[in-house]
């Protein structure tokens, strides 16, 4: 029976939740640190361990058939390749910032700075969309001490939280684009490939899901049912169940991880009491 061929990376940034995702789709591997090829055991799978900028040129060429890579690369490297979906992680901003000191108004600041960065294509591309001229410094690694060894004024690179900027003397001042961990394809997938894919799609498709969202309980007075009801989205109307003690009803429903706090301060406003948010293991819609 053919393989899914996937390439993820091979150690950085990606690798711990790719593989993390991988065994919350319920695949399973024998001891795969130990080599750069492994086969699920229980899956038609085949995981090759690479370097990120190495996979969307591998999965343009065919040696393997989908790739787990920043969608930043993606877009830099523009390559032939199908962006599956997103992965809801490695969340990151490709930004511009300049030595914290420095005043800064508006993006004409950069009109003839030197900007360094691992992202080149990007960046130029954004400048030359805006109409501003601005030197491009390539690097490849380090690219927030570029300021302070005089290679560059400024840089672009990615951020989270903001911490190795501000270590390394840095404010941010522009976002030039967000991105996150993608599942990217081979253009032509054999149909026996595309099979395989579509039921790993199904598993992911149900760990992204339960990440995304929460399991909630909730006493309600029976009065504010219809309110409490209309708050809660669900994945079709909330369960709605009567409690022992009467006037009272145990509502249950899910709710999104990231509406979450606005949706339990509206709850407790209509008199919901007791409410239990609980995560969700898997979640097939
Ligand atoms: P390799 O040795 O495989 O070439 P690398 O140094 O190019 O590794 P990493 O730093 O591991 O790459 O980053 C891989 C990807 O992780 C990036 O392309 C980006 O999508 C994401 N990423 C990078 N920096 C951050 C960050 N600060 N927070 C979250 N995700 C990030
Ligand atoms: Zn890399």
């Amino acid at each position: 029976m053919s393989k899914l061929k996937i390439a993820i990376q091979k150690s950085g940034r990606l690798s711990e939740k790719s593989l993390e995702l991988l065994k919350e789709c319920g695949i399973k591997f024998p001891d795969f640190k130990s080599k750069l090829k492994n086969s699920a055991t229980n899956f038609p799978l085949e995981i090759l361990f690479l370097r990120d900028d190495d996979i969307p040129k591998y999965v343009e060429q065919g040696i393997v058939d989908i790739g787990i890579i920043g969608e930043n690369e993606v877009l830099e490297q523009d390559k032939n390749v199908i962006v599956v979906r997103k992965l809801g992680f490695a969340n990151c901003r490709l930004s511009l910032a300049i030595p914290k000191e420095t005043d800064y108004s508006n993006l004409s600041f950069f009109k003839g700075k030197k900007i360094a960065t691992s992202y080149p294509t990007i960046v130029r591309n954004y400048f030359e969309n805006k109409n501003i001229f601005a030197e491009i410094v390539e690097i490849s690694g380090s690219v927030e001490i570029a300021p302070s060894i005089g290679l560059a004024d400024t840089i672009a690179d990615l951020v989270s939280s903001g911490s190795t900027l501000l270590h390394n003397g840095l404010k941010e001042v522009e976002e030039i684009l967000r991105s996150e961990a993608v599942l990217i394809s081979n253009e032509n997938l054999p149909a026996e490939s595309e099979i395989i894919l579509e039921s790993f799609l199904f598993r992911i498709q149900a760990v992204v899901n339960s990440r995304e969202n929460k399991y909630i309980l909730l006493n309600a007075p029976n009065e504010s049912l219809d309110q409490i009801i209309n708050i809660l989205p669900g994945m079709k109307s909330p369960t709605v169940l009567p409690l022992a003690e009467s006037g009272w009803s145990s509502v249950h429903s899910v709710v999104r991880e990231n509406e979450f706090w606005r949706i339990i301060d509206e709850l407790k406003k209509c008199g919901a009491e007791g409410i239990l948010v609980i995560p969700i293991e898997k979640m097939v819609l």
